[in-house]
C-alpha cells in the first residue's frame, strides 16, 4: 500500500480538529483532518436529544460563524449545533476526510507515521484533537446482577429508552442535572444524586453567566492557576435557558441524596453530605452574584438590580432528613444513568508523551515530543480551552508553533 505524506495529521473531526484545520490554513501549512466516523460524531450519537449547547448562540460557537437559525441570545438544539459544524466545516474549506480511523501513531524518524484505516500516512507533525470526554467513567459500585439497566450519560438518549420505574441518576454536573430535569418533566419518578458542584445563575442582571464568566476573567484563568479541586459545574440551556436549582427540582418531587459511595444488600449508600454539597452549590452561585455586583460597581455599568436572585429557597425534607440507604427495588428503581464523567483514551498513540498517570505531558498543546500537539483538553492552557468558545486560541498557538518548525 502506498504511503501518503501530510505536513500536519490533525486527528479528529469536532470542534478542536476543525478550529486546528482553520489556523493551518490561515497560515498556508497544508494538513488533513481525520475523523472516524462524521463531523462532529459527539454531538451526532453521544448526547441525549433534548440537549442543548450550555451557552447561548453569541457565545458558544466557534469565531466567524454565526449558528444559522438561532437568536443569538437563544440556545442551539442539538441539531442546530451538529449542522453548525457541517457549515463551519464548509465555511473553511476544511480538509477533512470521514470515516477514517487513526488506530496508531508512532514516531518516525523526524516525523510519525499513522496507521489509519484508510492506509499508512507520514506527517511531521500530529495534532490530536480525540475531544476532552473519550471514555465514559462508571463507578463500579452497583452489580451488574441487580437487573436494572445501567447506563452512562453519554448512551442515554430520551425518557422513553428507559424502562418503565423510578430513574436515579448519579451526577451533579450539566449533564445529571439536564437528565434528571427531563425525566422528572417526563413525569418520571426521580432520584437524584449530588456530589460537589458548582451551579452558577443563568443569567443576573441581565447577562449569561459567560458574559459574566468573561467579564470576570473567569474563563480565561491560566492553566498554572488551576484549582487543585476539581467542581464540576451544573448549567443548563434546555427550556430557554434556566438556572440549576436542585431545591427547585425537589420541589417538582425529585428525590435527592449524597453522594452514591457503595451498595449492600439491594441498596445503594448514598454518603450524608448532601446538606453541605449543596451548600457548597450555593456559595458558588452567591459568590458569582458577589463579584458581578463588585465589577458592575467598579465599572458604573448600568444593569438592573436583581436582589431576588439572592432568596434562596429552603432545604426540602429530602435534604433536611436525607436518605442514606435507597433499596432499590422498595423505591421502584428501572434504571440508573451514571452521569459520572469521563476520562482520557489515548491508546492510539504510541509515542512517549505522557506522564506516569498516563496523562499527555505538555504545556499549552506543546508536547515534549518534537512535532506532537494537543488540543481541546481541558484546561490545555486557560479554564475555557475545551470548550466552543475557547478552543481557537489554543489552535492559533500551536499553529504559529507548527509554522516556526519550517
Ligand atoms: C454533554 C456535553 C455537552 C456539552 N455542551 C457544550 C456546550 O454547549 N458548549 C461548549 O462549549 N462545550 C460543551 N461541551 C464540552 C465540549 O465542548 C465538547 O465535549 C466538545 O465535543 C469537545 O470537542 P472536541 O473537538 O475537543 O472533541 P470531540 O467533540 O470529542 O471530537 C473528537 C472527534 O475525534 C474523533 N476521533 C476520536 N478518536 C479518533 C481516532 N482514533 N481517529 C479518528 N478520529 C477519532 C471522534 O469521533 C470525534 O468526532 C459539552 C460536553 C458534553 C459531554
Amino acid at each position: 500500500m502506498s504511503v501518503k505524506t501530510i505536513g500536519t495529521l490533525i486527528v479528529g473531526g469536532g470542534q478542536a480538529g476543525l478550529a486546528m484545520s482553520e489556523q493551518l490554513s490561515k497560515r498556508g501549512l497544508p494538513h488533513v483532518v481525520l475523523e472516524r466516523h462524521r463531523i462532529a460524531e459527539r454531538w451526532r450519537s453521544e448526547r441525549w436529544d433534548g440537549l442543548h449547547a450550555n451557552g447561548p448562540a453569541w457565545h458558544d460557537r466557534l469565531p466567524g460563524l454565526t449558528i444559522a437559525g438561532v437568536d443569538p441570545d437563544g440556545f442551539a438544539t442539538r441539531n442546530q449545533m451538529v449542522d453548525y459544524f457541517i457549515a463551519y466545516a464548509e465555511h473553511i474549506a476544511a480538509p477533512i476526510r470521514c470515516g477514517v480511523e487513526v488506530t496508531a501513531v508512532r514516531q518516525d524518524g523526524a516525523g510519525f507515521r499513522a496507521e489509519t484505516s484508510g492506509g499508512p500516512i507520514t506527517a511531521a507533525n500530529v495534532v490530536a484533537a480525540t475531544g476532552p470526554f473519550q471514555r465514559p467513567i462508571v463507578p463500579a459500585i452497583v452489580p451488574p446482577e441487580t437487573g436494572v439497566l445501567q447506563i452512562h450519560s453519554y448512551a442515554y438518549k430520551n425518557p422513553a429508552q428507559l424502562p418503565a420505574g423510578a430513574v436515579l441518576v448519579v451526577g451533579s454536573g450539566s449533564s445529571g442535572a439536564q437528565i434528571a430535569d427531563e425525566l422528572s418533566r417526563a413525569g418520571r419518578r426521580v432520584y437524584l444524586s449530588l456530589g460537589g458542584h458548582g451551579r452558577p445563575p443563568r443569567r443576573y442582571r441581565g447577562r449569561d453567566f459567560g458574559w459574566w464568566y468573561r467579564m470576570l476573567g473567569t474563563w480565561e484563568v491560566p492553566v498554572e492557576e488551576r484549582p487543585q479541586r476539581h467542581v464540576t459545574i451544573a448549567i443548563s440551556g434546555a427550556h430557554g435557558g434556566v438556572t440549576v436549582d436542585f431545591r427547585r427540582l425537589a420541589a417538582r418531587g425529585v428525590t435527592l441524596l449524597g453522594r452514591a459511595q457503595g451498595f449492600a444488600d439491594g441498596a445503594m449508600r448514598c454518603a450524608p453530605d448532601l446538606a453541605r454539597n449543596l451548600a457548597e452549590g450555593d456559595a458558588t452561585y452567591l459568590s458569582l452574584l458577589d463579584a458581578a455586583d463588585a465589577y458592575a460597581a467598579r465599572e458604573k455599568l448600568e444593569l438592573p438590580e436583581e436582589p431576588e436572585a439572592r432568596i434562596i429557597d429552603p432545604d426540602p425534607p429530602c435534604v433536611t432528613d436525607p436518605i442514606l440507604r435507597l433499596d432499590l427495588r422498595e423505591a421502584g428503581i428501572g434504571a440508573i444513568v451514571w452521569a459520572t464523567g469521563y476520562a482520557l483514551d489515548f491508546g492510539w498513540l504510541k509515542v512517549g508523551a505522557f506522564d506516569a498517570k498516563g496523562v499527555p505531558a505538555h504545556r499549552h498543546g506543546v508536547s515534549d515530543v518534537p512535532g506532537l500537539y494537543f488540543l481541546g483538553l481541558p484546561w490545555l492552557s486557560r479554564r475555557e480551552s475545551s470548550f466552543l468558545f475557547g478552543v481557537e486560541r489554543d489552535a492559533a498557538h500551536l499553529a504559529a508553533h507548527i509554522a516556526g518548525r519550517g
